[in-house]
């Protein structure tokens, strides 16, 4: 930037000195996510064959070099060491797809109820810009989620929040914030909602309370009919 090159260690991990970073941090998600096939039979002709198709598939992300600079500029890990974090759950992608791993749906169960995971990426696209390999890490964690939500894993606080935001647009043409609050806490999760009574009181002092009644967008028709255009296009 102006001519001027700024060398700096990773962001989030912890600097050990000057540009030296400690990887324990790294290393422990990656071992979080269990990071190798676990077949629960032994292969009938020897070894466990896998079509090319298959392993093309898995070069999106068996092409990641570790170099952690994805984990470097996540927003999200920025404010949340809890979360998974990008270059992780690029590595969890690989084994959910790999035909011969046969705890497909039990890493994704851990994925999508654990702390951090697939549902606390906001989606900002660093990973994607910064990444050197095209892991597109992102996209990776986008496709878990579809796959948590047809193995039918839909009470997550994640997946509702993706509900309602998706229903509430479609039907006013805007969000509308305040259910999407409540919604996504859950509606019988008493002591998550309880916990957004503060928050709704600072909201209100400061007049940033949203309208009980959602306002309506003046295009919502329009608006609708981009959503059943796209909806026809899915089937
Ligand atoms: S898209 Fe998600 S994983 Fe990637 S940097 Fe942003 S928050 Fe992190
Ligand atoms: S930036 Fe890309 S290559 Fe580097 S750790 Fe992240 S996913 Fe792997």
């Amino acid at each position: 930037k102006d001519g001027e090159l700024n060398i700096e260690p990773l962001a989030n991990h912890s600097v050990i000195r000057d540009l030296v970073v400690s990887v324990d941090s790294f290393f422990s998600k990656i071992k979080e996510i269990t990071p190798y096939l676990t077949p629960k039979s032994e292969p009938v002709t020897g070894e466990f064959i896998a079509s090319n198709e298959s392993m093309e598939n898995l070069l999106k992300s068996m092409n990641c070099i570790m170099c952690g600079v994805c984990v470097s500029d996540c927003t999200v890990l920025e404010v949340d060491k809890k979360f998974i974090g990008p270059a992780a759950l690029a590595k969890a992608w690989r084994f959910v797809e790999d035909p011969r791993d046969d705890e497909k749906s039990q890493r994704i169960s851990y994925l999508n109820d654990t702390e951090g995971g697939i549902w606390d990426c906001t989606r900002c696209m660093q990973c994607v810009e910064v990444c050197p390999k095209d892991v597109a890490p992102m996209d990776r964690i986008m496709e878990m989620r579809e796959t948590a939500i047809r193995l039918g894993h839909k009470n997550s606080p994640g997946y509702r929040h993706s509900e309602t935001f998706y229903r509430s647009v479609k039907k006013h043409g805007r969000l509308d914030e305040t259910l999407l609050a409540i919604s996504s806490a859950g509606w019988t999760n008493i002591p998550r909602l309880i916990d957004l009574i503060p928050i709704g009181f600072k909201a209100l002092i400061r007049g940033k309370l949203p309208p009980i009644i959602p306002h309506k967008a003046e295009k919502k028709e329009a608006i609708k009919n981009i959503y059943v255009k796209v909806e026809k296009e899915d089937e």
